[in-house]
């Protein structure tokens, strides 16, 4: 069982996790916990050619929240904290709902005047929360229309940072325009970012275009 996901399994427990801080709600009060993450510099995951780390000992990597009393999604961040936390209560779940890829849609269609950090940043949620059906999972499933739209508009918000064109390069990949991932991947990347680049820029050689997971341990 996941201490950090499982709040009641959490509570008293101790762990390598430190305490659990919790924010409250704007708009009805309602506490929200948020669980610490792991004190060590040692996470482990895998991480897959859309930039999603996956982890199953940790939480969803979320910005957003929603709250589980009044469904009001808040930026987990600025939410004010409790400085008197609730006493725990057996069956009684503090914990944020993560936002569903529905959520994220809607926010794009409803928020005006973001800025184009958080736009991209609600893009790219969309885009690896639809991709998580094909994570080990051997069937092939294209690319929906919505997904591809959404593509195409997040391709619009990257600029040349290393990240933004590894982004673009995989975007343009599960697109299959593949000569314009070849000419994005083929630029010169930082070290720290190399065996990402590489990989990607062999599976865009090989005309390669499904989600895949990357060793970041190659040479
Ligand atoms: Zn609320």
């Amino acid at each position: 069982m996941n201490n950090v996901l499982d709040p009641d399994a959490a509570n008293g427990a101790p762990s390598a996790y430190g305490d659990a801080v919790y924010k409250q709600c704007p708009q009805c009060g309602t506490p929200i916990k948020l669980a610490p993450m792991p004190q060590n510099d040692n996470i482990k995951g895998t991480l897959w050619s859309d930039g999603y780390l996956e982890n199953p000992d940790l939480p969803e990597p979320s910005i957003l929240g929603k709250c589980r009393a009044c469904g009001a999604i808040g930026c987990l961040a600025e939410l004010p904290v409790m400085e008197v936390p609730p006493q725990p209560a057996p069956g009684v779940n503090h914990n944020f709902v993560a936002l569903t890829v529905d959520d994220y849609a809607a926010l794009l269609e409803t928020l005006q005047e973001i800025s184009l950090q958080f736009h991209a940043y609600l893009r790219v949620r969309c885009w690896q929360l639809n991709k998580h059906r094909r994570r080990n999972s051997d069937e092939p499933l294209p690319l929906s229309d919505v997904e591809r739209a959404n593509l195409h508009e997040l391709l619009n918000l990257l600029g040349d940072a290393d990240t933004d064109r590894l982004f673009t390069a995989e975007i343009l990949r599960q697109l299959q325009e593949f000569q314009a991932a070849q000419a994005v991947i083929s630029g010169t990347f930082k070290d720290q970012v190399g065996p990402i680049a590489r990989r990607l820029w062999a599976l865009v050689r090989d005309r390669k275009a499904e989600l895949v997971k990357i060793d970041t341990d190659e040479p």
